[in-house]
């Protein structure tokens, strides 16, 4: 356990304050200097941050950070989505309301003033960790501005024939009531009855084997596979589905599995996929036995009413009483569910808009070649997505809360009336359309839309949503974006979709570059509450403080999912000691430094600060291909090993004795590489680095913050071999006096293989060896 010697949390606290009141992190709107634009991710206001959150947003934060140092104006707003249902949840919870009570406008009212007062408690966790936002540069996907460019969207979709109304069948969510996107469907394992049910064929028993015999009052045909030679007899006869006295057809086609089951299936016209293509392919009829509200339809006969899972038991248990029943077998098996809530999808026939893509999915592909991705093997992900894809994006939602569609409908032809670009945003429900009467049949009989926009239409719009809050003459310098960072789980949701938008609407990309960041575990198990294995960041920030959980955040790879380990977090607080301990020793030793240049550097500070050089060369490297954690480890190495353990030992005899040059040069080489240390850790330690740079540099350095300072300079990088030849002797020596039970600062004689190689440095390896004199010969120490 280290001791606390310094009040991080004031630290903390003083430097957050000075960075908002200074706008340290304001964009520039009349700078002339390039812009890096970063489409940070709206997290959802539910409460607290979680780690993932602390972690992921962290490492953008280095990125741009470093950007920021390299002289960008950076643009990184900050937003908050909040359309959806769990902001939905949260303000009915918290305000005691129910949302369907109130109309969609009054309810989105009781959200905006709810975002007024929990959003500076929200954001203030963002702060906490020194995220380097524009705190004045805000947005709420519920917000009007959002609402506005989400309706524009689809108008623009609209007029480029994108967006179809169909009647058709498709994904539905029993539970949560209303279609859903492939994108929200997820496999889920659960257990299952397999049923072996008697159909009746000319007076014999037909087997068959399925999962789902509620919908049999929607059976329309049963089907075989071509090549079973079982039932080749039965081609062009009838079957007689038991309970509901049936008769469907039977017929061969290839998408009959002979290994399931009996070799037998009957197809329910929404049954599944295959379902829907037969009753294309052979023109069934279309027999809906579940319905909107996720119960069984009229169809059921007695089963009426009665929701999916229970209608199946009574099924089976009737089926089993008329002795139909000939075999059950419990089985666990993949199924569909929505990925919010868990419940097992369906397939409903419905009155949905969706936007038509399906036909570009080469130009998907093509579109995610474009992008420049880190790391580089997350592009997979985002390419099979694309070739899984078999559904137009659904984007109806058949809910009360969200941003509503600009749409009413002539009720009596169905022509679609949208609203005009310049009354955006419109709510139909209470706004006038913007014709008395239907333009092709007359009818005054004008009726709204009632669904809402799915949530990640409305996301996947965020670059114009925090570009159109800039100058229109600034505007052009933002987008496309230079970056967008953002989770793995989400490239098929909120990545896919952005840059389906933005290439429908711009024909471009919006982002050049896109960083992944991975998941964090506890021993490498995901967390959740349920489990009761939550870390929060807010605990660790307290008893560690923030610049301790981003190093913890730095030590691993972009795209990596990682553990919480507690010492990684304890690292980086050791860490923050020494550089302020190590600080104190330089600036005791600078009282009389005036900060200029040297005449002539003494040979060893001239290679340490040439050893210094290189490693920001690779510093700089690293950050530019966006390894935060390997340029962190590398200056992290530099400043315990080479500074700390090597050069302040080097060089203190000479501070403390010589005047002169002698020891301005080792003053001037202190300075310098204590402040480009700093420099390099700004990005990942915001806190502490600022506290030393005001503290010690801002007297002689001229910018206001260490975040706005420079980069340091990359110069030539000379040769090392004298100063590693020089560290090998150090090191031999301090392990002879450990071996021989002596102090480190006990006097020797040393004698050297390579005198003539050291000869500009042997003053200062007297100095650090405590020798009265260095012969030539081979290796030896001689206590004196
Ligand atoms: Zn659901
Ligand atoms: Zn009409």
């Amino acid at each position: 356990m280290i001791k606390n010697n310094f009040d991080f949390k004031a630290i903390e606290k003083k430097w957050a304050d000075f960075w908002e009141k200074e706008k340290i992190y304001k964009f520039d709107v009349k700078s002339k200097s390039k812009v890096f634009s970063v489409d940070t991710p709206p997290p959802t206001v539910s409460g607290e941050m979680h780690i993932g959150h602390a972690c992921s947003y962290s490492q953008q934060d280095f990125l741009v950070r470093y950007k920021r140092m390299k002289g960008f104006n950076v643009f990184y707003p900050f937003g908050t989505d909040d359309n959806g249902l769990p902001t939905e949840r949260l303000v009915e919870k918290k305000r005691n309301i129910i949302s369907k009570e109130m109309s969609r406008e009054k309810f989105i009212k009781f959200c905006m003033n709810f975002l007024k007062e929990e959003l500076p408690s929200f954001r203030q966790n963002w702060k906490n960790i020194g995220i380097s936002c524009d705190w004045d540069i805000l947005y709420s996907t519920i917000d009007e501005h959002s609402r506005r460019i989400a309706q524009w969207s689809f108008l623009d979709l609209y007029k480029k024939g994108r967006m179809e109304r169909r009647d058709a069948p498709a994904m539905y969510c029993p539970e949560c009531r209303t279609g859903i996107a492939q994108v929200e469907v997820e496999d889920k394992e659960i257990p299952s009855t397999f049923v072996d049910v008697k159909l009746d064929v000319d007076g014999k028993d037909l087997i068959i084997s399925t999962t789902r015999p509620e919908l049999f009052p929607a059976s329309v045909a049963v089907f075989y596979h071509p090549d079973d030679k079982r039932y080749k007899s039965l081609k062009g006869k009838k079957a007689k589905i038991p309970l509901f006295n049936i008769e469907v057809p039977i017929l061969e086609d290839k998408r009959a599995d002979p290994e399931k089951g009996t070799g037998i299936a009957y197809c329910a016209t929404f049954g599944d996929q295959t379902d829907m293509e037969w009753q294309k392919a052979y023109n069934l009829e279309i027999k809906e036995a579940i319905g909107h509200d996720g119960k069984m339809t009229s169809l059921a006969g007695k089963y009426e009413g009665l929701g999916v899972k229970e209608a199946r038991k009574k099924i089976i248990s009737d089926l089993k009483e008329g002795d139909f029943l000939v075999g059950e077998k419990d089985i666990v098996h993949s199924v569909n569910v929505h990925e919010r809530c868990g419940t097992e999808i369906e397939f409903v026939k419905s009155k949905q808009w969706f936007l038509k893509y399906l036909d570009l999915k080469n130009d998907m592909l093509k579109w995610g070649a474009e992008l420049n991705w880190y790391p580089k093997f997350m592009k997979v992900r985002y390419d099979n997505w694309v070739k899984g894809l078999q559904w137009d994006w659904l984007v109806s939602n058949q809910r009360h809360f969200g941003v509503s569609f600009p749409v009413w409908y002539c009720e009596d032809c169905g022509e679609v009336i949208v609203a005009n670009e310049k009354d955006l945003p419109v709510d139909p429900l209470n706004d006038k359309p913007p014709v008395k009467q239907c333009p092709k049949c007359k009818s005054k009989k004008i009726v709204p839309e009632k669904d809402v926009l799915n949530t990640w239409f409305t996301s996947s719009m965020t670059p114009q949503i925090v570009t159109q809050l800039m100058p229109k003459d600034v505007q052009k310098k933002i987008f496309p974006m230079s970056l967008r960072p953002q989770a793995h789980d989400i490239i098929s949701f909120w990545l896919f979709n952005t840059v389906v938008k933005s290439e429908f609407h711009f024909k471009k990309n919006p982002w050049k570059d896109v960083v992944i960041s991975g998941f964090v575990t506890l021993k490498g198990e995901k967390m959740s509450k349920s489990k009761g294995n939550v870390i929060r960041p807010q605990e660790v920030i307290d008893k560690y403080g923030a610049d301790a959980i981003r190093f913890w955040a730095s030590s691993s790879k972009l795209g990596k999912d990682f553990d919480y380990q507690e010492k990684d977090v304890v690292d980086g607080k050791k860490f923050i000691t020494k550089l302020i301990n190590a600080s104190k020793f330089v600036f005791m030793n600078l009282e009389d430094y005036d900060g200029k240049n040297v005449k002539k550097l003494e040979k060893i500070d001239e290679l340490f600060l040439g050893e210094l050089n290189s490693v920001i060369k690779s510093a700089t490297d690293s950050f530019e291909k966006y390894e935060y954690s390997k340029a962190r480890s590398e200056v992290e190495n530099f400043f315990w090993k080479m500074f700390c353990d090597n050069y302040l030992e080097i060089v203190k005899k000479r501070i403390y004795n010589e005047k002169g040059n002698k020891k301005k040069s080792a003053q001037y080489t202190l300075y310098k590489s204590l402040l480009f240390i700093l420099k390099m850790m700004a990005p990942i330690m915001p806190f502490i680095t600022e506290e030393i740079y005001q503290k010690h540099f801002r007297k002689t350095e001229k910018d206001k913050s260490i975040h706005i300072s420079r980069w340091p300079e990359i110069n030539k990088v000379k040769s090392k071999k004298t100063l590693n030849l020089m560290l090998e002797v150090i090191s031999k020596v301090r392990q002879e006096k450990t071996k021989a039970g002596k102090p480190m600062n006990s006097e020797i004689v040393l004698t050297i293989e390579n005198r003539e190689k050291l000869k500009d440095v042997l003053e200062d390896l007297k100095d650090v060896t405590n020798s009265k004199g260095i012969k030539e010969g081979k290796f030896g120490v001689e206590f004196v």
